[in-house]
């Protein structure tokens, strides 16, 4: 398969000359997707690598069990089973097929396999690109629309039960707007869940037992100004916020990749700008200020993946713009550059 050339700038030497790039497929591309969005994380790769030219061998997460029975059964009917194989298993499977040699591996999930999968990649001298997580910060200015920041907020925060990629992890905002930020939030969920939102049909469940007891660990020593209770029996934990949490605490140190919002205090915007660099760069980064000049610097001088400005999420939604974090959250090893963009939304 070839596709159109590119013809691009020539120089003296070359003037009378064609000179073009020539894009042609890197070969078998393997996708190991994660649970989260066992569907987008797994399809939307593949339809680049198909649009590429490649073929590709699809390995969906085994913890999203019948999503990935489903992708098993039904891509064979729509793609060629040899060119685009659905390989189903968990660590084993992975493992034996990372042992085989691929043309590129696109890999979404946690760091620890990431570093795995890189590891397994060198053996071959594989290209690698790497959706990993990590903690995404949201600063609310004490000068925005607090309502609908923390509306806002919420939505994107405890959709899919807080288990998003660039789901906001923690609030940075002033103390003096703590107290109202935490009330905007409790009559949001209430709006959105009910007074129980263990019996709303709009809020999730954590993924297994593993994952429960994970996201109850981090709450542990702390008291929730709201929600806090759990039931193991469902993996249910209700939509919980923390304020005045310590920037050393354990909440703060790993991505929490479920329905805990944490709320640090910082003085103001440079105290927030601080707080972000001193930290792995984040996968997104969501502002919450009504002054532009505020924004722009705020987005000049800190460095993640993707910018929401007054909302939350929404640069993913748009094809035109990369996706992808920097440094710890994305591992292109092929010389990718979606890494060095930084998408923002401005609204
Ligand atoms: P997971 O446990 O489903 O693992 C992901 C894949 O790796 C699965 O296919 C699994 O079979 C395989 N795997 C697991 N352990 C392995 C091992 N030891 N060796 C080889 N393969 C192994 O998913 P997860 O890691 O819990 O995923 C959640 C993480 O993914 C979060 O950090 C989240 O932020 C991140 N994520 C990122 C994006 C993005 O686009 N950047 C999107 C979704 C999720």
């Amino acid at each position: 398969m070839r596709s159109t050339p590119r013809p691009v700038e020539k120089n003296l030497l070359t003037i009378s000359d064609e000179v073009y790039i020539h894009p042609e497929p890197l070969g078998v591309v393997l996708i190991i997707g994660a649970w989260n969005y066992p569907w987008a994380v797994t399809l939307l790769p593949l339809v680049g690598a198909i649009a590429a030219g490649n073929a590709a061998v699809v390995k969906p997460s085994e913890l999203s069990e019948s999503s990935a029975l489903l992708l098993h059964a039904l891509l064979p009917r729509y793609l060629d089973k040899d060119l685009y194989p659905v390989v189903t298993g968990g660590v084993t499977e992975t493992q034996e097929l990372l042992r085989l040699r691929f043309d590129h591996i696109f890999y979404t999930g946690s760091s620890t396999v990431g570093k795995q999968v890189m590891e397994a990649a060198a053996h071959h001298l594989t290209p690698v690109t790497l959706e990993l997580g990590g903690k995404s910060p949201c600063y609310i200015d004490k000068n925005c629309d607090i309502r609908v920041a923390c509306r806002r907020i919420t939505w994107g925060k405890f959709a899919n039960c807080g288990q998003t990629c660039i789901a906001p992890d923690y609030i940075l905002c002033d103390p003096c707007i703590q107290g109202r930020v935490v009330e905007c939030i409790r009559q949001t969920l209430l709006e959105f869940y009910g007074a129980d939102p263990k019996c709303s049909p709009d809020y999730g469940r954590i993924i297994n037992r593993r994952h429960f007891s994970r996201v109850m660990g981090l709450m542990e020593g702390y008291a929730p100004v709201l929600g806090g209770q759990s039931d193991a029996s469902q993996r249910y934990i209700a939509p919980t916020v923390l304020k005045d949490v310590p920037p050393h605490s354990r909440l703060m140190q790993e991505e929490i990749f479920g329905p805990l919002l944490p709320i640090v205090t910082v003085g103001d915007m440079d105290d927030a700008i601080r707080f972000i660099n001193e930290r792995e760069k984040p996968l997104a980064l969501y502002i919450f200020c009504s002054n532009k000049k505020a924004v722009k610097r705020m987005i000049e001088e800190t460095s993640s993946g993707g910018v929401t400005v007054n909302d939350v999420m929404m640069h993913y939604t748009l094809c035109s713009l990369p996706f992808g974090g920097v440094g710890k959250t994305h591992g292109a090893a092929d010389g990718d550059s979606e890494g060095f963009w930084c998408p923002t939304i401005l609204k």
